[in-house]
């Protein structure tokens, strides 16, 4: 029934500007409309309706501000993706030239266009030297969805159909499609999907330290780790694996650094059975790590790469695959269709989003500083939270930082006292962080950031210390509470 609608156009004034956006905005009602009609991703949607979502209407380099005009420092680059930070005129400028010039046509057609090509062509440039192709997809889930039909191409053309196992982690993100989310190691995801995950992909633990690292150096259980992808190796039968999928640094499990022995390792394994290493960079991809990518910063020679969120810093949805020489020679010398692709691949208006994007990280040294001068420094000052009494361990990874709450601190890591993961502290310190105008991310009891590339000296600064008084305020939280 019409009359049962509001008009969404009422809500916002239409002169409204991004300076002022929030005074124009109407925050309840948006929220009401919101509650009724949004569902959002990875949301309860029941329960946010009745606390109302926070509205965001601008950002500004490392900056975000809410409808209510409260500004947020966001420590998350939204979703790990604007690493060039908020409100670049040059990005909305070339999006706007390409949107007026061609905004859009396939790549099914014997076709292509101008931004599409150049950007394959400066991903090439930029990636480590045996990527000579790239597949265009919408996004991360798409890239690996792509990754799952190239490796069963691939292993068809070379004779070895039966190579059709992938192996791949517990507490991997892959992406929320069908295939995303069966090569991920979520639980929460595959609790959802009984039944519908796809078959021949099995998973190994992940290499962190915290969990599984008790009695070793990190040094000795990197290898530890490694190691469960040869016992699975031997288990399903080496002559049946077509290849391992995993995250640099993995990301939405809540930033598992892998210790310095780990990766060395899997290449060797890889390489020992031939089975294919796909890297999964979507967060690690274009300067997160403080080089391009993350197999840059291990020292791994993946033959696929996954790629989206930093390739346009979010400004535009795009993904897709890196294709490394051992795959994509296979397929072109083979000849014939690869039957896979996408309305939107190679997008024109996202393709020179990305290229002006690139342009922007190359021009302002972003990865040289996060390699050489922000990066050490937010190392520094995130380690001085390993002071903090409910912190166990404080670490970062070029522009990725963890910290684990635990109830009480012991003579070692491993001999801490966890809290009662059904008290929910992660959440309770997350709530303390966004009530005190700082956006990090709590897994479990893990707190997480992943900062814009932009993020200053002075800015990581004013970043640590809100995290420092954030904590405190939890920790006196927690003993009002008598959770402690
Ligand atoms: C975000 C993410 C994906 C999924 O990307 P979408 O664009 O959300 O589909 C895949 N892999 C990793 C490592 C990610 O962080």
């Amino acid at each position: 029934m019409y009359s049962n609608k509001t008009d969404p156009v009422a809500i916002v004034a239409p002169a409204a500007r991004p300076a002022d956006a929030h005074k124009k905005v109407d925050t309840k009602a948006i929220q009401a409309l919101d509650a009724k009609h949004y569902m959002h991703a990875f949301t309860d949607t029941k329960s946010l309706g009745q606390v109302g979502a926070r509205v965001i209407v601008k950002g500004q380099g490392i900056y975000i501000w809410d409808s209510e005009g409260k500004r947020l420092l966001d420590g998350m680059s939204g979703l790990w993706c604007m690493n060039v930070g908020y409100g670049r005129t040059t990005i909305a400028d070339a999006v706007h030239a390409q949107m007026q010039e061609l905004p859009y046509y396939n790549s099914f057609f014997q076709t292509t266009n101008v931004p599409a090509v150049q950007l394959a062509a400066k991903l090439v440039e930029i990636s480590p030297a045996h990527f000579n192709h790239v597949f265009f997809a919408g996004s991360g889930s798409e890239g690996n969805d792509t990754n799952l039909r190239l490796i069963r191409r691939y292993w068809d053309l070379k004779g070895a159909k039966e190579r059709n196992i992938i192996i791949s982690r517990e507490n991997a993100y892959h992406g929320s499609t069908i295939a995303g989310a069966s090569l991920g190691g979520m639980s929460g995801m595959h609790d959802q999907q009984i039944g519908v995950t796809i078959p021949n992909i099995v998973h190994i633990g992940q290499p962190y330290y915290v969990e599984g690292g008790k009695g070793k150096t990190p040094e000795e259980f990197g290898l530890v780790a490694a190691g469960w992808l040869e016992q699975k190796i031997l288990e399903v039968g080496a002559e049946r694996v077509a290849a391992f999928i995993a995250e640099p640094v993995q990301g939405a499990g809540g930033v598992i650094i892998p210790p310095s022995t780990y990766w060395p390792e899997i290449q060797r394994i890889c390489d020992k059975y031939g089975i294919l290493l796909v890297a999964d960079e979507v967060i690690c991809g274009f300067g997160r790590l403080g080089t391009w990518f993350g197999s840059d910063y291990f020292g791994i020679k993946p033959d696929l790469i996954t790629f989206a969120k930093g390739v346009t810093s979010g400004y535009i949805p795009m993904g897709g695959v890196l294709v490394g020489d051992r795959v994509a020679d296979v397929l072109i010398e083979h000849g014939g269709d690869f039957n896979h692709g996408f309305t939107y691949s190679g997008h024109p208006v996202a393709a020179a989003a990305a290229l002006e994007n690139i342009r922007i990280i190359q021009e302002e040294k972003l990865i040289e500083k996060v390699h050489n001068e922000t990066g050490p420094y937010l190392a520094k000052k995130f380690g001085e939270l390993n002071d903090h009494p409910l912190v166990s361990i404080a670490e970062t990874c070029g522009f990725v930082a963890g910290l684990n709450l635990v109830k009480k601190k012991g003579p070692t890591l491993h001999e801490c006292e966890a809290f009662d993961s059904s008290l929910e502290v992660g959440m309770i310190c997350r709530g303390h962080m966004f009530g005190n105008g700082m956006i990090m991310r709590a897994v479990g009891d893990r707190m997480i950031i992943a900062p814009p590339l932009v993020t200053t000296v002075e800015q990581i600064d004013e970043m640590v210390g809100l995290i420092r008084f954030c904590l405190d305020a939890t920790l006196e939280d927690l003993k009002k509470r008598e959770l402690i």
